[in-house]
């Protein structure tokens, strides 16, 4: 029997032991596999981070394949019963950090453009590799970077087919065709320290911004849409007080954040979130960050080519979904009108023993080829 090229090339890489933002060579290894299919490869380096730019062919539609070669961290070894960087096969599953997350993936989309590009030499359109050692960390210097180089060269993207394991207990059951966007918030509220035995000499916080709380929290911020459930407002951390049980604390710190789909848009949140604040008459500081914008691709083309394929391939029927964390699609979306994730089972991913059942290997591989034979043929 001949080994599947698929688990060959993920074991290949799940050695090529590569913790964000190293990419340690791996990279350099999908460039060997790209270049003689006609790809022309370009590296992008940014922070110590290294991205890959590869495209075949120089004609519409461009169909791209977008994921990362990093890792997050292992987590205690001796935990692991193989070790992390070391792939091992055990009882019909593959283990190994990145196995899930997204080591086959890549490993599947390289030899799905060998097979597609072996067979259909004069396909139409255009193929990409979008692949960056940046995505688990702090996503500065990866993708966004050769988004921004892509767009600047006014280089047009038609379809984008990211990596990340979507599905959920069987392959093919969920792809994701959009994010929620996630938007922090520091609220510091002031009052005057004193002695708790004097409260006419001072102003508590934590009494005065209760009352704001209760509303922030029992707002209804949206009602969600076809594709999203409404926006969640969530406090993380609260402190006040300095421990002494005769103090009246000067200022109480609290911190939230909104998962916000697109029914909701930045300012809208952030004038609601100071209109409720100033009505209950608080001084108060607010500081806000934003790490992704939420993105949104409707059923279209694209989902339509990669359920089918899905359905062709296994006989599921897909779900499109848009739960879960942010991305790097959220980039992407910028550039390019269809983004839609897809990816093995996400069970394990970031766990101690990450793994992908064996039997879900080759077919993943499938699934993108006859995406590819969906969209360019
Ligand atoms: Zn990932």
């Amino acid at each position: 029997m001949t080994m599947s090229k698929t688990l060959a090339l993920t074991e290949e890489l799940i050695a090529l032991s590569s913790v964000t933002p190293q990419d340690n060579g791996c990279q350099a290894r999908l460039i060997e596999l790209l270049e003689p299919l006609g790809f022309v490869c370009e590296t992008i380096a940014s922070g110590g981070v290294t991205n890959l730019w590869a495209r075949r062919g120089t004609t519409q539609p461009l169909l791209v394949f977008a994921g990362h070669t990093d890792v997050v961290p292992t987590g205690p070894l001796d935990q692991w019963t193989s070790p992390p960087f070391e792939p091992t096969q055990r009882d019909g599953k593959l283990y190994g950090r990145g196995a899930a997350d997204m080591k086959t993936s890549i490993a599947a989309m390289v030899v799905a453009a060998e097979e597609f590009v072996q067979a259909h030499a004069d396909h139409k359109g255009s193929i990409g590799f979008l692949i960056t050692s940046d995505e688990e960390g702090p996503a500065t210097d990866g993708t966004v970077i050769v988004c921004n180089a892509l767009k600047e060269r006014g280089e047009q993207l038609d379809y984008c087919v990211v990596g990340e394991p979507t599905s959920s207990q069987m392959l093919g059951d969920m792809i994701k065709n959009g994010r929620r966007g996630s938007m922090s918030g520091r609220l510091v509220v002031k009052g005057i320290q004193g002695h708790i035995a004097y409260p006419q000499l001072a102003r508590n916080p934590i009494h005065q911004c209760a009352p704001a709380l209760a509303e922030l929290t029992a707002e209804k911020w949206d009602d969600g849409n076809e594709y999203y459930l409404p926006t969640s407002f969530q406090v993380s951390n609260m402190h006040a007080g300095t421990g002494a049980s005769n103090v009246i604390p000067g200022e109480v710190v609290i911190d939230f954040n909104f998962r916000f789909c697109t029914a909701s848009t930045v300012e809208g949140l952030q004038q609601r979130v100071h209109a409720i604040l100033d009505k209950h008459g608080l001084e108060y500081d607010l500081k806000w960050s934003i790490s992704g914008h939420p993105f949104l691709t409707p059923k279209g083309s694209l989902s339509d080519a990669i359920g089918d394929a899905i359905r062709s391939e296994t006989g599921v029927e897909t779900e499109l979904s848009t739960t879960g964390g942010t991305s790097d699609g959220r980039f992407i979306a910028r550039i390019c009108p269809q983004v839609v994730e897809f990816g093995p089972p996400n069970g394990s991913i970031h766990k101690i023993d990450e793994h992908i059942e064996v039997r879900f290997i080759d077919p993943l591989k499938n699934i993108y080829r006859r995406t590819m034979e969906n969209l360019l043929l």
